[in-house]
């Protein structure tokens, strides 16, 4: 295809070694299909750029900015699904797989990971050397994507936030300068970084400390719905403990079909040490079970879940604190308004619970921006996920949700339990994470933003993700 020089994606074409990729190739293909959602997966950048190593990313992140009217998206792995945030119709794609190198120093105390890479691609890295670091739990996710907007980990507990184990990033500004921010240099970006999703520049490495890792303790166990009050209170319990156990780390998950007008309790709980029967689940496993898969594995093993075909998604989330009480609520609500809702092609609805304790928040409480404190007491995040075919549903699905989750928010706060937190990462594009950190931390963003991206590049040119919301 013939494209004039003039026009952004004809201006990347002069980079030398710099593949660009236009409709109806192999490669546009490739990256398209490679996005989670079909949303997120349908859109169409005039072109699409795929660095592999941070001179390209500068080369190309100059030759954006010169042109005053490029609009641009940053993808990494492709799995947040709202449509937009990690693509554009109309614009150039900088998809950042190719930069997916991973190293370690000497005693395997510090990795450096390509900003492209996968969690798995990681913890294959890292399994055979009894290390690992607090990444995503499905190794298809992007390193990038998850550690911008905090990320929640088995080892959360241990150490915090993925972002609290970031040690350096390597990041390409708007003026095309490259950067390392850490606990020395740029401090005040370091931080930003930490939560900031994409408001700042382009990450292209990450230095994270790791965590000695053996086998663990990892399956699922299903429950009939009948036990729901059951399963609620034991993970109240483990969620609440006067000591967390900081091995510990479970979701649980209410699934509802609308063909099969049938509900699903799962529970996937996890402990990071080679103890095949810990106390701390001991009240879960005491329920009658339908299925229990729980055994000894390996990270890298777990993390390896099989691809799911691209369809829409959309995710939703809140925050509360914690009591069985509020998810029978939570189940109630969700029960009466997904009971007589059908779509063409049906629609599947998963309401998951996950413990966010205060030990998780402590570590990086300051020193990253989620604006999250171990004051806020003991919480569960709330991810909401509808799944189905039809995208002539898509409008109705998403008011359902909205309406859904606006129930769940009012109950949490009828109850006095709603928490102000709303994870970037699990949040729809009609939330307000970033405001959920506070007006404080708000104010910081904004400054940091306007020190390392003087002409709102970030805010103005990369229409994707939580902005923050100035002119
Ligand atoms: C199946 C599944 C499992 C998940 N499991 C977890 C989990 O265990 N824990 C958890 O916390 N979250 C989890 N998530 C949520 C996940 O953290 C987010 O969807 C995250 O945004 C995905 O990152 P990505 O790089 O794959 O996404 P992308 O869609 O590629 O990117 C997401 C956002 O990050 C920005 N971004 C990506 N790379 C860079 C970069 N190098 N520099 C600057 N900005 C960048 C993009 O512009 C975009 O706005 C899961 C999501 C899915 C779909």
């Amino acid at each position: 295809m013939a494209v004039p020089s003039t026009s952004c994606c004809g201006q990347l074409g002069t980079i030398t070694g710099l593949d660009v990729a236009f409709p109806n190739s192999t490669a546009y293909a490739a990256t398209e299909r490679a996005y989670w959602s079909l949303q997120e997966g349908s859109l169409t950048p005039s072109c699409i750029v795929k660095p592999t190593n941070s001179q390209d990313v500068i080369a190309i992140i100059s030759k954006i900015v010169s042109n005053g009217d490029c609009q641009f998206a940053i993808k990494g792995q492709g799995h947040a699904p709202a449509a937009g945030f990690a693509n554009i119709d109309n614009g150039v794609l900088v998809d950042m797989t190719g930069l997916s190198s991973i190293s370690v120093n000497g005693d395997g105390s510090r990795i450096s990971v390509g900003a492209g890479a996968s969690w798995l691609e990681v913890y294959s890295f890292l399994d055979p050397m009894n290390k690992t670091v607090a990444g995503g739990r499905n190794g298809a996710v992007g390193v990038g994507g998850l550690t911008v907007g905090g990320g929640i980990s088995y080892f959360s507990p241990q150490t915090g936030f993925t972002c609290d184990s970031v040690l350096n990033f390597e990041v390409v500004l708007a003026s095309g300068l490259r950067i390392n921010a850490n606990s020395t240099s740029h401090l005040d970006l370091f931080r930003a970084l930490k939560g900031g999703v994409n408001n700042f520049g382009v990450v292209t490495r990450f230095d994270f400390s790791t965590i000695p890792i053996g086998d663990i303790l990892a399956g699922n166990v299903a429950h009939d719905i009948s036990q729901r009050h059951n399963v609620f209170e034991a993970l109240a319990n483990i969620a609440d403990a006067p000591t967390y156990d900081s091995h510990a780390s479970i979701v649980t998950s209410l699934i509802f079909s609308s063909m099969t007008k049938a509900w699903t309790l799962r529970s996937t709980p996890i402990y990071t040490k080679p103890d095949p029967n810990p106390p701390v689940y001991q009240q879960l496993f005491a329920i009658p079970n339908i299925t229990n898969t729980m055994q000894l594995t390996q990270l890298h093993v777990l993390a390896n879940e099989t691809a799911t075909p691209q369809t829409n998604l959309l995710f939703y989330t809140t925050t509360h604190g914690i009591s069985a009480e509020l998810i029978d609520r939570v189940f109630d609500i969700c029960n009466s308004s997904f009971y007589s809702f059908d779509v063409p092609g049906s629609v599947r609805w998963l309401i998951s619970f996950e413990p966010l304790p205060t030990v998780i928040v402590a570590h990086g409480a300051g020193r990253n921006s989620l604006g999250t404190s171990a004051k806020d007491g003991n919480a569960m995040v709330l991810l909401f996920t509808a799944i189905w075919t039809d995208s002539a549903q898509s409008s109705r699905i998403h008011s359902k949700a909205a309406g859904v989750m606006a129930d769940i928010d009012f109950a949490a706060r009828e109850m006095g339990l709603l928490h102000k937190f709303r994870y970037a990462n699990y949040a729809e594009a009609s939330q307000r994470p970033i405001a959920s950190y506070g007006a404080e931390n708000v104010a910081f963003l904004r400054k940091v933003a306007h020190k390392y991206d003087p002409s709102s590049v970030f805010q103005k040119r990369v229409p994707g993700g939580f902005k923050l919301g100035y002119s």
